[in-house]
């Protein structure tokens, strides 16, 4: 492996421990985490996503990350909490549930656990078993109503994911494909709160994956290797991502252009007409008073149909 370019600036030789392939640049351990950090806290602070004295919740999966973002925003200074739903698949959920432990025991941090199995009276494999939509939407849903309800709940106005830099340009890229105007009028590293919703952010949106695989590794931070044994074999999004990484490989910088483009030049014009492509209104679920598009919620819904059966 080559020198570190930060210690070679300061006339040190010392080995690099990575290279990093988007950027074309060695580092040592030390000056790969200085830089990673440095990054993330500037993206917080170039789309204000939160200042040091808001409740951040933190959605741990138990992938890496989620995982990663958790870590991150403790060392940075952020109040932020964990947060993670066991979903009853199996070994997944047990292995995740396992990994989210183990680090909030690192970072002397309580995580606040949601039990589907409890909340609904049933796993996810038997709520998709006995409701005919596709398993990933369902557990989508409930995802996002949980997120959503453990931060009314306790107060929290912001919503931290771990969406990395490859999630989002993939996901641009397909939905510019598809010309999906609805996508490209509201997605953005920050979504601000409204009468309905806390604040969502994106903290990872310019960490590349590469970049949080390495920062995992050097700071020995616990997560599952594992998928979802209930998702689809090969998502649309994991080819997108391939491609791009393919083209990013020829044309040094394209992915990273792409997006900042977007972010700046683009995303202004359709979101200053969203009202034109987001035309759903919400109101609120007569039984639980969460944000719903219709009178009863899908997980009222779901709740409903359960007991049925
Ligand atoms: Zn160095
Ligand atoms: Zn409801």
């Amino acid at each position: 492996m080559a020198l570190c370019r930060v210690c070679k600036d300061k006339g040190i030789k010392k080995e690099a421990d990575v290279f990093l392939k988007e950027d074309k640049l060695y580092l040592c351990e030390q000056h790969f985490n200085e830089r990673f950090e440095k990054n993330v806290l500037s993206t917080i602070k170039k789309y204000r996503m939160a200042k040091k004295d808001d409740k951040i919740l933190v959605a741990l999966s138990g992938g890496k990350d989620s995982m990663a973002l958790w870590y991150v925003l403790n060392k940075l200074g952020y109040n932020a909490k964990g947060f993670h739903i066991d979903l009853g698949i199996g070994e997944y959920s047990k292995k995740s549930k396992e990994v989210v432990l183990t680090l909030a025991n690192i970072l002397k941090q309580e995580v606040i656990i949601i039990d589907i199995k409890k909340e609904l009276g049933a796993t996810i494999p038997k709520i998709a078993n006995k409701i005919t939509r596709k398993t990933c939407a369902i557990c989508g849903t409930i995802k996002r109503y949980y997120f959503n309800y453990v931060a009314h709940k306790n107060r929290f106005n912001i919503i931290a994911t771990g969406h990395n830099f490859d999630d989002e340009v993939s996901t641009l890229f397909g939905n510019i494909l598809q010309w999906n105007f609805k996508y490209l009028s509201k997605k953005y590293p920050v979504l601000w709160e409204d009468e309905f919703f806390p604040r969502k952010i994106k903290p990872f949106a310019l960490t590349t994956e590469e970049e949080i695989i390495n920062y995992v590794k050097f700071n020995k931070i616990p997560y599952i290797t594992c998928r979802c044994p209930m998702s689809e074999n090969t998502p649309t999004n994991y080819i997108y991502k391939e491609i791009l990484l393919e083209l990013s490989g020829k044309f040094r910088g394209l992915r990273k252009k792409f997006y900042k483009t977007y972010l700046k030049d683009v995303f202004p014009l359709f979101n200053q007409q969203k009202e034109k492509y987001l035309n759903k209104k919400l109101t609120h679920c007569k039984i639980c008073g969460e944000p719903s598009l219709h009178e009863i919620c899908s997980v009222c819904q779901i709740k409903q149909k359960l007991k049925e059966n």
